[in-house]
């Protein structure tokens, strides 16, 4: 089957809501039984059928069946929000004395988790460069967990060798978690690359709209019923409203990603032309790294890639950013609307050097008019130039 057309009717089943195309909002807390045999029945197997609001409703089971069948899942957990799938699917895998391995560029509020909440709790975290790839065998230990990637990292883009990795992790018997936001599982399906987990922030391209806070694990048959317990032990949940709408995103994933895709690309390369633009991060472009491995691994771009910049004074940035019409100044990503965000990657690296002096800028390519957001950045990049250096 086309990836377009799972992506079209994976977990739709109108005959079971009277013919309409898609399931309704079931909102509940309380579920009622006809008598006591099927309030026991019920609570002997929560996940069986519908016993208890925390525990999902149809809307949340047909969400969960779309994307199974997109990733290849045994099973998806849901999350208030992708940091709460984070740490949920972390804590699940991980004891006092134990170790995880992390990406250096993984998202920064996840690596604030393993520094503090993480740590606090008696588990030690070792960052690995990007590029690792097999040499992650080197890292592990006998109290080593878990290995966590996020490929590409969602500020500087390195793309990571996952089936390189997760050949390492089978074999020692450790679990590979990987925050796949960037790709989603349409563009890249980790969980067939090797990975046990394909964590969502559903928040971003599955939404696409701005305008929800959710999180996903899909897992496989491994890993499943650890994230799944710790889940409920954790009280973690997401509500109907927003599964209904995350939904409603994922219909229209692959035909928007395309044009977040065709988007970026021409802002690429009216940006690698650009005198203050030194290279530009993303493994869409041809020039990157990241790329070789990106066109084995994945199917396909979307809108997000970032610049590093000769070094520019704060005041030449504000000029830049100050005067955009078209990019929203802002964090997140993923809705149809395009966002610039200055970085600096540097503070937060351990395993990586970021010491050199550059500035750096995020860009999410909205689904605008291409020509209109080139004109925009041709107007920021000439108020940069007028701007006094510091
Ligand atoms: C945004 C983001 C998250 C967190 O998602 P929220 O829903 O905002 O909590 C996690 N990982 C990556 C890569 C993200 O970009």
């Amino acid at each position: 089957m086309d990836e377009d057309t799972r992506l079209t009717h994976a977990g739709s089943n109108p005959q079971a809501q009277n013919g309409a195309v898609n399931p309704p909002v079931v909102r509940a807390s309380t579920v009622v039984f006809p008598d006591l045999a099927s309030l026991r029945a019920a609570a002997a197997q929560p996940f069986a059928g519908f016993f208890y609001g925390r525990f999902g409703t149809p809307t949340h089971a047909a969400l969960a069946d779309a994307l199974n069948a997109i990733a290849g899942g045994a099973g998806t957990v849901f999350y208030p929000s992708g940091l709460a799938a984070v740490a949920g699917v972390i804590l699940s895998q991980v004891r006092a004395g134990e170790r995880i391995l992390v990406v250096d560029c993984v998202y920064q509020p996840t690596r604030k988790f393993c520094d503090s909440m993480l740590r606090d709790l008696g588990v030690d975290t070792q960052y690995f460069a990007p590029d690792i790839g097999a040499d992650i065998a080197a890292l592990i230990d006998d109290r080593t967990r878990m290995v966590f990637c996020e490929s590409p990292g969602s500020l500087t883009m390195e793309v990571q060798d996952l089936p390189a990795i997760a050949q390492v992790t089978r074999a020692r018997d450790v679990v590979l978690a990987v925050d796949n936001t960037w790709a989603t599982p349409l563009h890249c399906p980790v969980l067939q690359l090797g990975a046990d987990v394909d964590i969502q922030a559903l928040t971003k391209y599955v939404g696409g709209h701005a305008d929800l806070l959710s999180g996903a694990a899909i897992c496989n048959k491994r890993a499943w019923a650890r994230v799944q317990g710790t889940a409920v032990r954790l009280g973690h949940c997401c509500a109907a409203d927003d599964a209904w709408l995350a939904l409603r995103g994922l219909r229209t994933l692959g035909v928007r990603l395309r044009q977040h895709a065709h988007n970026a690309a021409r802002l690429m390369d009216w940006l690698a032309r650009q005198p203050e633009v030194r290279r530009i991060l993303s493994p869409a472009w041809v020039d990157d790294p990241g790329h070789a491995m990106w066109q084995r691994d994945f199917r396909g771009g979307n809108g997000l890639f970032s610049v590093e910049l000769e070094p520019q004074s704060p005041e030449a940035l504000a000029a830049f950013a100050d005067g955009l019409r078209y990019f929203g100044l802002g964090f997140s990503w993923g809705g149809f609307e395009s966002l610039c965000l200055p970085f600096e990657p540097g503070p937060a690296r351990t395993a990586t050097d970021w010491s050199k002096p550059a500035s750096y800028l995020r860009f999410h390519a909205g689904l605008e008019g291409a020509q209109d957001l080139l004109a925009d950045l041709s107007a920021g990049f000439a108020r940069m130039r007028q701007s006094p250096r510091a």
